[in-house]
């Protein structure tokens, strides 16, 4: 086996419908597994304890044609697929989006990928944001950071709150912003611990708050009450973003 190679899920083009750089064009790819089990899992195929036997990559960017490659995937076959894409539709892909599951469960992979990945486009992590000794390594090939941190009330996870501590102190010397996913059950002392962190870090880190997307495409939250955590929010933090799941709402992967 190619010792560069990882488990994968799927490979495709897409906008980016979370945080910061929301809206903007980016190469998914998808890694397989996932330390944590939240309730409000959006890709089960990511965390499935069966490793997948196949890799879903898309033929055109953005076209959803998909085909289906054996897994695990080399870089080799990754690198090809990316310099394809960017040299038939020059200029479209504002960066790669390593996404999950988690993407720093594949430490070693991602140690040989990095350097090679960043030399097309800049390399943005989607991360749970417990993983920190891994970040620690990979961090220098990395541009953008969107962590979450998870709240205990609307992920079932408790006692997190150290690692994601830990996790952002490491991922501040690059661009960061923090992502919490709120709904109806979420507690105001959960935004004010969320913003202790932070701003211990760093008061300029912004903060999104995520309202929570339910079946059938449905916010789970009262407006009023994400604009409440807001308002808390902002007694700690420079900038902080009420922002939906938007690729839900607009039909894309
Ligand atoms: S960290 Fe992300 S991928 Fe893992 S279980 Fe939670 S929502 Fe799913």
């Amino acid at each position: 086996m190619n010792e560069h190679a990882a488990t994968m899920v799927e490979i495709f083009s897409s906008i980016q419908g979370e945080g910061l750089l929301v809206g903007l064009r980016q190469i998914f790819l998808r890694f397989h597994g996932c330390n944590l089990a939240c309730s409000y899992c959006d890709t089960p195929a990511a965390i499935n304890n069966e490793l997948p036997e196949y890799c879903a990559i898309e033929k055109t960017p953005g076209r959803a044609d998909f085909f289906t490659i054996s897994n695990p995937v080399p870089l080799e076959r990754i690198l090809a697929t990316i310099e394809n894409w960017q040299k038939g539709w020059p200029g479209t892909h504002h960066s790669i989006s390593l996404t999950g599951g988690e993407p720093l469960l594949h430490l070693e992979t991602l140690k040989h990928w990095l350097p090679h990945l960043r030399q097309i486009v800049p390399v943005y992590l989607e991360t749970n944001g417990t993983l920190y000794e891994p970040l620690r390594e990979t961090i220098n090939h990395i541009d953008f950071v969107g962590m979450d941190f998870k709240l205990p009330s609307s992920t079932g996870h408790s006692g997190l709150w150290e690692q994601h501590r830990i996790f952002l102190t490491v991922a501040a010397v690059k661009n960061v912003f923090v992502k919490i996913v709120v709904d109806d059950e979420t507690q105001d002392w959960e935004i004010i611990k969320t913003c202790e962190i932070i701003s211990s870090v760093g008061k300029n880190i912004p903060l999104i708050l995520q309202p929570k997307t339910t079946v059938n495409e449905k916010i789970g939250i009262n407006p009023i009450r994400a604009m409440e955590f807001q308002e808390i929010a902002g007694n700690f933090l420079i900038e902080t973003r009420i922002i939906p799941q938007t690729h839900v709402f607009a039909g894309y992967l």
